[in-house]
């Protein structure tokens, strides 16, 4: 198991979350099979806690919610 990428966290990582600059995009994914130092792995608490820099938006894939589609 990984753990999470925020200092002081131990808890276990569950989602990688990348950043695409091309579209100010925070994208979360499912856990990154392989660990990448371009992406954090993140724990559920701190996935849920992510907030995108001004001007950027947040973007989970994990789990698409109908609701949210337009
Ligand atoms: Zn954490």
């Amino acid at each position: 198991m990984r753990i999470c990428a925020k200092m002081r966290c131990t808890a276990e990582a569950v989602a990688t979350v990348g950043l695409s600059y091309e579209g100010r995009v925070v994208v979360v994914g499912d856990l990154a099979p392989e660990p990448n130092p371009n992406l954090l792995d993140l724990c559920s608490t701190h996935v849920e806690r992510l907030t995108p820099p001004i001007g950027w938006r947040v973007r989970d894939e994990r789990a698409p919610e109908p609701a949210a589609l337009p």
